[in-house]
Protein backbone atom coordinates (compact mmCIF):
# COMPACT_ATOMS: atom_id res chain seq x y z
CA UNK A 1 0.00 0.00 0.00
CA UNK A 2 1.42 3.61 -0.82
CA UNK A 3 2.64 4.57 2.39
CA UNK A 4 1.41 8.45 1.74
CA UNK A 5 -2.12 7.09 1.95
CA UNK A 6 -4.10 7.36 5.78
CA UNK A 7 -4.80 3.94 7.40
CA UNK A 8 -8.07 5.19 8.03
CA UNK A 9 -10.95 6.88 5.52
CA UNK A 10 -11.12 10.48 5.88
CA UNK A 11 -14.66 11.95 5.45
CA UNK A 12 -16.01 15.12 5.42
CA UNK A 13 -19.22 16.33 6.02
CA UNK A 14 -19.88 19.74 4.88
CA UNK A 15 -23.29 21.31 5.96
CA UNK A 16 -24.24 24.64 5.36
CA UNK A 17 -25.51 26.99 8.21
CA UNK A 18 -29.07 27.91 8.10
CA UNK A 19 -28.39 27.78 4.27
CA UNK A 20 -31.62 29.25 3.07
CA UNK A 21 -31.97 32.11 5.19
CA UNK A 22 -28.17 32.65 4.66
CA UNK A 23 -28.27 33.23 1.01
CA UNK A 24 -31.52 35.43 1.27
CA UNK A 25 -29.38 37.81 3.89
CA UNK A 26 -26.66 37.28 1.53
CA UNK A 27 -28.55 38.78 -1.80
CA UNK A 28 -30.20 41.22 0.16
CA UNK A 29 -28.16 44.08 2.33
CA UNK A 30 -30.98 45.12 4.54
CA UNK A 31 -31.68 41.73 5.62
CA UNK A 32 -28.40 41.31 7.20
CA UNK A 33 -27.78 40.99 10.65
CA UNK A 34 -31.52 40.38 11.42
CA UNK A 35 -33.94 37.36 12.27
CA UNK A 36 -35.43 36.72 9.52
CA UNK A 37 -37.90 33.50 8.56
CA UNK A 38 -38.19 31.71 5.39
CA UNK A 39 -41.14 30.70 4.30
CA UNK A 40 -42.57 27.55 2.16
CA UNK A 41 -42.82 28.67 -1.03
CA UNK A 42 -46.61 28.18 -1.73
CA UNK A 43 -47.30 28.77 2.01
CA UNK A 44 -47.40 32.18 4.41
CA UNK A 45 -47.69 30.11 7.49
CA UNK A 46 -44.65 27.83 7.94
CA UNK A 47 -41.14 28.78 7.94
CA UNK A 48 -38.98 26.18 6.69
CA UNK A 49 -35.53 28.01 7.73
CA UNK A 50 -34.83 30.68 9.96
CA UNK A 51 -31.16 32.63 10.17
CA UNK A 52 -28.89 32.54 12.85
CA UNK A 53 -30.38 36.07 14.77
CA UNK A 54 -34.19 34.77 14.93
CA UNK A 55 -32.59 30.86 15.69
CA UNK A 56 -30.93 32.74 19.12
CA UNK A 57 -34.59 34.03 19.93
CA UNK A 58 -35.76 30.41 19.90
CA UNK A 59 -37.44 30.52 16.42
CA UNK A 60 -36.61 27.37 14.96
CA UNK A 61 -37.36 25.70 11.41
CA UNK A 62 -40.98 24.42 11.35
CA UNK A 63 -42.57 27.33 13.48
CA UNK A 64 -45.70 28.60 12.22
CA UNK A 65 -45.43 32.88 10.87
CA UNK A 66 -47.60 33.88 13.29
CA UNK A 67 -45.50 32.13 16.76
CA UNK A 68 -42.11 34.03 15.60
CA UNK A 69 -43.92 37.08 14.96
CA UNK A 70 -44.94 36.72 18.98
CA UNK A 71 -41.58 35.99 19.56
CA UNK A 72 -39.85 39.13 17.32
CA UNK A 73 -42.91 41.35 15.83
CA UNK A 74 -39.69 43.06 13.61
CA UNK A 75 -38.97 39.31 12.01
CA UNK A 76 -38.70 39.67 7.93
CA UNK A 77 -40.49 36.91 6.40
CA UNK A 78 -39.13 36.20 2.96
CA UNK A 79 -40.46 33.31 0.24
CA UNK A 80 -38.35 30.29 -0.36
CA UNK A 81 -36.67 30.58 -3.62
CA UNK A 82 -35.15 27.02 -4.72
CA UNK A 83 -34.02 27.80 -7.66
CA UNK A 84 -31.58 29.85 -6.32
CA UNK A 85 -30.82 27.86 -3.46
CA UNK A 86 -30.08 24.68 -5.92
CA UNK A 87 -28.01 27.11 -8.19
CA UNK A 88 -25.34 27.79 -5.66
CA UNK A 89 -25.84 24.08 -4.48
CA UNK A 90 -24.21 23.31 -8.12
CA UNK A 91 -21.56 25.71 -7.54
CA UNK A 92 -20.81 24.48 -4.53
CA UNK A 93 -20.14 21.23 -5.90
CA UNK A 94 -17.82 22.71 -8.38
CA UNK A 95 -16.15 23.64 -5.74
CA UNK A 96 -15.79 20.50 -3.65
CA UNK A 97 -14.75 18.40 -6.78
CA UNK A 98 -11.64 20.14 -6.90
CA UNK A 99 -10.31 18.36 -4.21
CA UNK A 100 -11.95 14.74 -4.69
CA UNK A 101 -13.89 12.99 -7.03
CA UNK A 102 -15.66 11.89 -3.88
CA UNK A 103 -18.53 14.34 -3.40
CA UNK A 104 -21.99 13.07 -2.39
CA UNK A 105 -25.00 15.48 -2.42
CA UNK A 106 -26.74 14.60 0.25
CA UNK A 107 -29.18 17.48 0.30
CA UNK A 108 -29.46 21.01 -1.14
CA UNK A 109 -27.54 21.99 1.62
CA UNK A 110 -24.91 19.21 2.46
CA UNK A 111 -22.57 17.12 1.15
CA UNK A 112 -19.99 14.20 2.18
CA UNK A 113 -16.58 13.86 0.46
CA UNK A 114 -14.30 11.44 0.72
CA UNK A 115 -10.58 12.95 0.87
CA UNK A 116 -8.77 9.34 2.05
CA UNK A 117 -6.90 9.62 -1.22
CA UNK A 118 -6.25 12.69 -2.49
CA UNK A 119 -5.33 13.83 1.22
CA UNK A 120 -2.08 14.10 0.31
CA UNK A 121 -2.04 15.94 -2.31
CA UNK A 122 -3.12 18.89 -0.60
CA UNK A 123 -0.80 19.04 2.56
CA UNK A 124 -3.97 17.85 4.76
CA UNK A 125 -7.24 17.23 5.82
CA UNK A 126 -7.39 20.90 7.83
CA UNK A 127 -5.65 22.59 4.75
CA UNK A 128 -8.71 21.10 2.59
CA UNK A 129 -10.80 22.65 4.57
CA UNK A 130 -9.79 26.17 4.74
CA UNK A 131 -9.48 26.06 1.27
CA UNK A 132 -12.92 25.20 1.10
CA UNK A 133 -14.27 27.78 3.63
CA UNK A 134 -12.45 30.63 1.72
CA UNK A 135 -13.39 29.68 -1.77
CA UNK A 136 -17.23 29.51 -0.20
CA UNK A 137 -16.51 33.04 0.63
CA UNK A 138 -15.16 34.59 -2.47
CA UNK A 139 -17.46 32.18 -5.18
CA UNK A 140 -20.89 31.86 -3.11
CA UNK A 141 -20.71 35.14 -0.71
CA UNK A 142 -19.19 36.27 2.45
CA UNK A 143 -22.35 35.88 3.98
CA UNK A 144 -22.51 31.72 3.68
CA UNK A 145 -20.60 29.47 6.06
CA UNK A 146 -20.49 25.84 6.04
CA UNK A 147 -20.07 24.09 9.04
CA UNK A 148 -17.37 20.97 8.51
CA UNK A 149 -17.78 17.32 10.44
CA UNK A 150 -14.59 15.11 10.00
CA UNK A 151 -14.29 11.21 11.14
CA UNK A 152 -13.69 7.94 9.80
CA UNK A 153 -17.28 7.38 8.13
CA UNK A 154 -20.20 9.07 7.15
CA UNK A 155 -22.33 8.79 10.00
CA UNK A 156 -19.91 10.23 12.73
CA UNK A 157 -18.37 12.83 10.05
CA UNK A 158 -22.50 13.95 10.12
CA UNK A 159 -22.77 14.27 13.68
CA UNK A 160 -19.17 15.79 13.74
CA UNK A 161 -20.58 18.96 11.63
CA UNK A 162 -23.15 20.11 13.96
CA UNK A 163 -21.44 20.51 17.06
CA UNK A 164 -19.64 23.58 16.26
CA UNK A 165 -21.95 25.42 14.41
CA UNK A 166 -22.27 27.86 12.83
CA UNK A 167 -18.50 28.44 10.46
CA UNK A 168 -17.07 25.13 12.87
CA UNK A 169 -14.90 22.07 12.11
CA UNK A 170 -15.23 19.10 14.53
CA UNK A 171 -13.39 16.18 14.47
CA UNK A 172 -14.78 12.86 16.01
CA UNK A 173 -12.12 9.96 16.50
CA UNK A 174 -12.04 6.71 18.61
CA UNK A 175 -10.81 8.82 21.11
CA UNK A 176 -13.37 11.67 21.65
CA UNK A 177 -16.48 9.03 20.42
CA UNK A 178 -17.50 7.63 23.64
CA UNK A 179 -17.51 11.99 25.05
CA UNK A 180 -19.84 12.58 22.19
CA UNK A 181 -21.98 9.84 22.50
CA UNK A 182 -22.54 10.98 26.21
CA UNK A 183 -23.85 14.40 25.27
CA UNK A 184 -25.74 13.85 21.68
CA UNK A 185 -29.16 13.18 21.33
CA UNK A 186 -30.62 10.14 19.66
CA UNK A 187 -32.08 12.27 17.20
CA UNK A 188 -28.85 13.68 16.12
CA UNK A 189 -27.70 10.53 14.40
CA UNK A 190 -29.43 10.35 10.44
CA UNK A 191 -31.63 7.50 10.50
CA UNK A 192 -33.49 8.16 13.94
CA UNK A 193 -36.29 9.98 14.21
CA UNK A 194 -38.88 10.83 16.76
CA UNK A 195 -40.92 7.94 16.55
CA UNK A 196 -37.79 5.86 17.09
CA UNK A 197 -36.83 8.00 19.84
CA UNK A 198 -39.73 7.37 21.59
CA UNK A 199 -39.74 3.42 21.09
CA UNK A 200 -35.96 3.44 22.61
CA UNK A 201 -37.29 5.94 25.39
CA UNK A 202 -39.65 3.22 26.46
CA UNK A 203 -36.86 0.11 26.33
CA UNK A 204 -34.96 2.50 28.96
CA UNK A 205 -32.51 4.03 26.17
CA UNK A 206 -31.84 7.78 26.19
CA UNK A 207 -28.48 8.42 24.98
CA UNK A 208 -25.99 6.37 22.70
CA UNK A 209 -24.21 4.75 25.31
CA UNK A 210 -27.31 2.90 26.85
CA UNK A 211 -27.74 1.96 23.17
CA UNK A 212 -24.33 0.41 23.13
CA UNK A 213 -25.49 -1.65 26.16
CA UNK A 214 -28.53 -3.05 25.61
CA UNK A 215 -29.21 -6.98 24.55
CA UNK A 216 -29.35 -7.01 20.87
CA UNK A 217 -32.59 -9.41 21.37
CA UNK A 218 -34.21 -6.73 22.92
CA UNK A 219 -33.53 -4.50 20.17
CA UNK A 220 -35.07 -7.48 17.68
CA UNK A 221 -37.91 -7.82 19.46
CA UNK A 222 -38.77 -4.00 19.60
CA UNK A 223 -36.95 -2.85 15.68
CA UNK A 224 -36.85 -6.15 13.53
CA UNK A 225 -33.75 -7.30 12.77
CA UNK A 226 -33.19 -5.00 10.05
CA UNK A 227 -33.54 -1.43 12.08
CA UNK A 228 -31.61 -3.38 14.97
CA UNK A 229 -28.89 -4.01 13.33
CA UNK A 230 -28.60 -0.34 12.39
CA UNK A 231 -29.33 0.96 15.74
CA UNK A 232 -26.33 -1.74 17.37
CA UNK A 233 -23.73 -0.42 14.76
CA UNK A 234 -24.66 3.17 15.24
CA UNK A 235 -24.19 2.83 19.06
CA UNK A 236 -20.57 1.87 18.30
CA UNK A 237 -20.09 4.22 15.40
CA UNK A 238 -19.99 2.15 13.05
CA UNK A 239 -21.24 2.47 9.45
CA UNK A 240 -19.38 0.85 6.43
CA UNK A 241 -21.59 3.12 3.57
CA UNK A 242 -19.48 4.54 1.21
CA UNK A 243 -19.92 8.24 -0.46
CA UNK A 244 -21.61 7.43 -3.86
CA UNK A 245 -20.28 11.04 -6.16
CA UNK A 246 -23.01 12.56 -7.28
CA UNK A 247 -21.83 12.00 -11.14
CA UNK A 248 -22.82 8.35 -10.42
CA UNK A 249 -25.54 6.85 -11.98
CA UNK A 250 -28.13 5.77 -9.79
CA UNK A 251 -30.74 3.58 -10.41
CA UNK A 252 -34.02 5.08 -9.98
CA UNK A 253 -36.91 3.12 -7.98
CA UNK A 254 -39.41 5.29 -8.26
CA UNK A 255 -40.72 8.76 -8.90
CA UNK A 256 -42.96 10.99 -7.00
CA UNK A 257 -44.26 14.57 -6.07
CA UNK A 258 -45.71 15.79 -2.97
CA UNK A 259 -47.68 19.23 -3.14
CA UNK A 260 -48.69 20.72 0.65
CA UNK A 261 -52.12 22.99 -0.56
CA UNK A 262 -51.66 26.20 0.63
CA UNK A 263 -54.73 26.04 2.75
CA UNK A 264 -56.82 23.59 4.11
CA UNK A 265 -58.98 22.63 1.01
CA UNK A 266 -62.39 21.30 1.57
CA UNK A 267 -63.35 21.92 -2.29
CA UNK A 268 -63.02 18.19 -3.53
CA UNK A 269 -62.59 19.14 -7.15
CA UNK A 270 -59.97 21.59 -6.16
CA UNK A 271 -58.56 18.35 -4.48
CA UNK A 272 -58.99 16.36 -7.69
CA UNK A 273 -57.46 18.88 -10.22
CA UNK A 274 -54.40 18.88 -7.64
CA UNK A 275 -53.91 15.18 -7.90
CA UNK A 276 -54.36 14.98 -11.72
CA UNK A 277 -51.53 18.11 -11.90
CA UNK A 278 -49.09 15.50 -9.53
CA UNK A 279 -50.06 12.91 -11.99
CA UNK A 280 -48.84 14.94 -14.75
CA UNK A 281 -45.87 16.13 -12.93
CA UNK A 282 -45.30 12.30 -12.13
CA UNK A 283 -45.80 10.89 -15.41
CA UNK A 284 -43.29 14.26 -17.00
CA UNK A 285 -40.62 12.65 -15.02
CA UNK A 286 -41.15 9.28 -15.82
CA UNK A 287 -40.93 9.63 -19.50
CA UNK A 288 -38.01 12.13 -19.30
CA UNK A 289 -36.15 8.88 -18.08
CA UNK A 290 -37.59 6.83 -20.60
CA UNK A 291 -39.57 4.67 -18.14
CA UNK A 292 -42.97 3.28 -17.27
CA UNK A 293 -44.27 2.02 -13.89
CA UNK A 294 -46.75 -0.64 -12.90
CA UNK A 295 -47.71 0.51 -9.93
CA UNK A 296 -48.98 3.80 -8.16
CA UNK A 297 -49.20 5.29 -4.57
CA UNK A 298 -51.10 8.00 -3.63
CA UNK A 299 -51.40 9.38 0.36
CA UNK A 300 -53.34 12.19 1.46
CA UNK A 301 -52.75 14.20 4.36
CA UNK A 302 -56.39 16.36 5.51
CA UNK A 303 -58.49 15.71 8.92
CA UNK A 304 -58.39 11.85 8.25
CA UNK A 305 -54.96 10.92 6.29
CA UNK A 306 -55.45 8.14 3.19
CA UNK A 307 -52.93 5.61 1.82
CA UNK A 308 -53.27 3.70 -1.01
CA UNK A 309 -50.99 1.44 -3.08
CA UNK A 310 -51.57 -0.80 -5.89
CA UNK A 311 -50.12 -2.63 -8.85
CA UNK A 312 -51.20 -3.42 -11.93
CA UNK A 313 -50.20 -5.81 -14.92
CA UNK A 314 -49.95 -3.53 -17.61
CA UNK A 315 -47.02 -0.17 -17.36
CA UNK A 316 -48.37 3.03 -17.77
CA UNK A 317 -46.26 6.70 -18.36
CA UNK A 318 -49.37 9.42 -18.82
CA UNK A 319 -50.93 11.53 -15.97
CA UNK A 320 -54.30 10.30 -17.25
CA UNK A 321 -53.45 6.88 -16.85
CA UNK A 322 -51.68 7.57 -13.23
CA UNK A 323 -55.03 9.23 -12.58
CA UNK A 324 -57.21 6.70 -13.79
CA UNK A 325 -55.40 3.98 -11.74
CA UNK A 326 -56.14 5.61 -8.41
CA UNK A 327 -59.52 7.34 -9.06
CA UNK A 328 -62.29 4.78 -8.15
CA UNK A 329 -60.16 4.26 -5.00
CA UNK A 330 -59.56 7.98 -3.89
CA UNK A 331 -63.05 9.47 -5.77
CA UNK A 332 -64.51 6.98 -2.45
CA UNK A 333 -62.38 8.34 -0.03
CA UNK A 334 -63.24 12.01 -1.27
CA UNK A 335 -67.31 11.09 -0.89
CA UNK A 336 -67.13 8.69 2.04
CA UNK A 337 -68.27 11.52 4.02
CA UNK A 338 -65.42 11.66 6.63
CA UNK A 339 -62.96 13.85 4.71
CA UNK A 340 -63.55 17.71 5.31
CA UNK A 341 -60.35 18.77 3.79
CA UNK A 342 -57.05 17.83 2.55
CA UNK A 343 -53.54 19.69 3.10
CA UNK A 344 -51.32 17.41 1.86
CA UNK A 345 -51.04 15.24 -1.67
CA UNK A 346 -48.51 12.84 -2.41
CA UNK A 347 -48.42 10.59 -5.88
CA UNK A 348 -45.84 8.47 -6.78
CA UNK A 349 -44.98 5.89 -9.10
CA UNK A 350 -43.03 2.49 -8.92
CA UNK A 351 -42.13 -1.16 -10.31
CA UNK A 352 -40.41 0.88 -12.93
CA UNK A 353 -38.85 -0.37 -16.72
CA UNK A 354 -37.02 1.14 -18.95
CA UNK A 355 -38.88 1.42 -22.07
CA UNK A 356 -36.51 -0.38 -24.23
CA UNK A 357 -37.69 -3.53 -22.35
CA UNK A 358 -41.12 -3.17 -22.93
CA UNK A 359 -43.03 -4.40 -25.62
CA UNK A 360 -45.13 -1.83 -27.67
CA UNK A 361 -48.94 -2.23 -27.04
CA UNK A 362 -50.34 -4.17 -29.60
CA UNK A 363 -52.90 -1.76 -29.53
CA UNK A 364 -51.35 0.82 -30.63
CA UNK A 365 -48.90 -0.02 -33.14
CA UNK A 366 -49.62 3.48 -34.86
CA UNK A 367 -47.39 5.28 -32.35
CA UNK A 368 -50.41 7.61 -32.73
CA UNK A 369 -50.49 8.42 -28.72
CA UNK A 370 -46.83 8.07 -28.11
CA UNK A 371 -46.40 10.85 -31.00
CA UNK A 372 -49.12 12.99 -29.15
CA UNK A 373 -47.81 12.53 -26.01
CA UNK A 374 -44.01 13.45 -27.40
CA UNK A 375 -45.41 16.48 -29.02
CA UNK A 376 -47.33 17.75 -25.88
CA UNK A 377 -43.70 17.18 -23.92
CA UNK A 378 -41.79 19.04 -26.32
CA UNK A 379 -44.59 22.16 -26.07
CA UNK A 380 -44.45 21.84 -22.24
CA UNK A 381 -40.10 21.77 -22.52
CA UNK A 382 -39.89 24.70 -24.53
CA UNK A 383 -42.97 26.78 -22.69
CA UNK A 384 -42.73 25.56 -19.35
CA UNK A 385 -44.43 22.68 -17.80
CA UNK A 386 -48.45 22.50 -18.15
CA UNK A 387 -48.31 24.83 -20.84
CA UNK A 388 -50.61 22.09 -22.73
CA UNK A 389 -52.84 20.72 -19.99
CA UNK A 390 -56.01 18.52 -19.74
CA UNK A 391 -59.73 20.17 -19.89
CA UNK A 392 -59.98 19.59 -16.52
CA UNK A 393 -57.65 21.60 -15.33
CA UNK A 394 -58.90 24.77 -16.54
CA UNK A 395 -59.56 27.37 -14.58
CA UNK A 396 -57.48 25.61 -11.94
CA UNK A 397 -54.54 27.11 -10.05
CA UNK A 398 -51.04 25.82 -12.22
CA UNK A 399 -49.02 24.46 -9.63
CA UNK A 400 -45.21 25.06 -10.49
CA UNK A 401 -42.64 22.94 -11.08
CA UNK A 402 -39.59 23.66 -8.85
CA UNK A 403 -36.76 21.71 -7.26
CA UNK A 404 -37.97 20.42 -4.39
CA UNK A 405 -35.23 21.98 -1.89
CA UNK A 406 -34.47 18.44 -0.05
CA UNK A 407 -33.22 16.62 -3.23
CA UNK A 408 -35.44 13.89 -1.54
CA UNK A 409 -36.29 12.41 -5.22
CA UNK A 410 -33.44 10.74 -7.26
CA UNK A 411 -35.08 12.25 -10.00
CA UNK A 412 -33.30 15.55 -9.34
CA UNK A 413 -30.34 14.50 -8.54
CA UNK A 414 -29.72 12.45 -11.74
CA UNK A 415 -30.76 15.70 -13.20
CA UNK A 416 -27.73 17.60 -11.41
CA UNK A 417 -25.13 14.89 -12.26
CA UNK A 418 -26.04 15.55 -15.74
CA UNK A 419 -26.44 19.44 -15.53
CA UNK A 420 -23.86 21.23 -17.91
CA UNK A 421 -22.77 23.46 -15.29
CA UNK A 422 -22.09 21.38 -13.11
CA UNK A 423 -18.72 19.99 -14.25
CA UNK A 424 -18.22 16.24 -13.92
MG1 LIG B 1 -27.64 23.05 6.91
Amino acid sequence: MDKSLPDQKIILHIDFDSFFASVEQQYNFSLRGKPIGVLAANSRSCIIASSREAKRLGIKTGARSFEAKQICPSIALVPADFIKYFEISKKFLNICKDYSPFVELFSIDEVFMDITKTVHLFDGTHRIISKIKSRIKQEIGEYITASIGISHNKLLAKMASSINKPDGVYKITQNNLDEVFRDAKLTDVCGVGERIKIRLNKLGIYNLLQLRSVPYYSLVSEFGNVEAEFLKNVSFGHDESSVIPYTTYQQVKSVGRSYCLPKNEYNKRVVLQNIYELCEEVSIKLRKLNKRGRTVGISLRGNVDFNYRKTFKDYFDTGKEIYHNLYSHLYSHLSSGNTDYIRQISVWVANLEDNQNLQLSLFDSSGKKERLIKTVDLINERFGDHTIRNGFLLYADKLTTVPNGYLADRYERLKLAHDPDVIC
